[in-house]
């Protein structure tokens, strides 16, 4: 096995459309990196570019401690399994999973033992004189797998490959995936668009957009500390809410106003974060509700206040979607918030809205970074 590593990255294709700007990505030997994002934001064309099957405009590309920028695809000894699985229907799932060492002209018994071996672990013993055509979705995708797997490559390229299975195979294979890694040990770098897979595949995910790298860390450090209003907004679901506002310095400490929320910001914080404005993002995680009289005298305590608009069960928690009040008006901005199903407000209720302290998020309104 080996690591993977592209060296200030940059391709334009030639119709002039620019699909990496810059990149600098390094992967262990051994790690098991996502690289996630919106569709076009360049996923595809990075992972192209470390299989061979893209050359960069400008930069460099490193498999261990050799620089392969100029190394064709069939020399880079790297494993591809696509989103379309391209077995060969005609032969059968031992064949299929033997063609690339058969092309290398391994020797006959080797083949048959490392298919064998391979298709133990991957749970396909029982298929291997079946031909593709008599195995379901799932069962071809982990045959693909294995076709890959079989090659001991120094490193799994994986471009979108669970996109075809339905909704429970797709977890299932997930986690198949997360075992596989474990049990070989194996350098794998992942492309997906769903932000989800890429959290839990992932030991490291890289966030691009359009052709940059936003952040590039563990799952749960991207989660509670994003980069940048586009990696909070990416990350997470449901999606972080923002508000607009601004940081005012009074006698009673600092606060964040905007038109439907005011509340105090944490001292430290407010330090760190420098003048503003802001956009303040919070989790559907971090918000509060309680029940909130229809008219009330003078100010509220809460952080906001608003009228339930839509509620949506997800099961062991629900969705609220809040329109604030903002300026006397019930029409402001809209807070999702997750809660506990027996504490789920009404549609058309009024409540009042909390922030929990440690689940703000601010961002230079300006620059879109992470402020304090
Ligand atoms: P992703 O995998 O994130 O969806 P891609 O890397 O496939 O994105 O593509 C990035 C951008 O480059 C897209 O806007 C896409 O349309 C463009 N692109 C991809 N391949 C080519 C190509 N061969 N010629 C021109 N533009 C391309």
């Amino acid at each position: 096995m080996a690591s993977v590593r592209l060296e200030d990255v940059h391709k334009t294709y030639p119709n002039g459309h620019v699909a990496a700007r810059g990149l600098d990505l390094s992967i262990e030997d051994g790690e098991f990196v996502v690289l996630v994002g919106p569709s076009g934001c360049g996923k595809s064309t990075a992972l192209r570019i470390v299989a061979g099957l893209e050359t960069p405009t400008e930069g460099r590309v490193w498999i261990g401690d050799r620089d392969c920028t100029e190394v064709p695809a069939q020399d880079r000894d790297i494993a591809m399994v696509f989103q379309s699985y391209a077995l060969y229907p005609h032969m059968t799932i031992r064949d299929n999973m033997g063609f690339g060492l058969r092309m290398r002209r391994h020797d006959a018994a080797q083949i048959r033992e490392r298919v064998e071996r391979v298709a133990a672990a991957l749970g396909l013993e029982e298929f291997l004189d079946r031909k593709p055509g008599q195995l379901s979705g799932g069962q071809r995708q982990r045959v693909a797998l294995g076709r890959a797997i079989v090659r001991e490559p120094q490193a799994f390229l994986f471009d979108e490959p669970l996109s075809n299975l339905d909704a429970r195979l797709r977890v299932q294979t997930r986690a198949e995936l997360r075992r596989m890694h474990r049990r070989l040990g194996a350098t794998m770098v992942y492309v997906t668009h769903d932000q989800e897979e890429a959290m839990t595949l992932g030991d490291r995910v890289a966030v691009l957009n359009d052709g940059i790298l936003q952040q590039y860390g563990a799952p749960l450090d991207v989660y509670r500390r994003p980069a940048n209003r586009f990696v909070a907004g990416f990350v997470g679901s449901p999606s972080m809410n923002f508000f607009e506002v601004e940081l005012r310095r009074g006698d009673g400490g600092p606060r964040l106003a905007g038109d439907a929320l005011d509340r105090a910001l944490p001292p430290g914080l407010a330090e760190r974060a420098g003048a503003g404005p802001f956009t303040l993002g919070v989790r559907p995680h971090d918000v509060e509700l309680s029940p909130s009289p229809e008219t009330r005298d003078g100010a509220p305590e809460a952080d906001a206040r608003g009228r339930v608009d839509v509620v949506e069960p997800l099961g062991a928690a629900t969705l609220v979607h809040v329109r604030l009040s903002a300026a006397g008006s019930t029409d402001g901005p809209e807070v999702r918030a997750i809660v506990p199903p027996e504490r789920a407000p009404a549609e058309g209720a009024w409540v009042d809205v909390q922030v929990r302290a440690d689940g703000l998020h601010l961002f230079d309104q300006a620059t879109g970074r992470r402020a304090g």
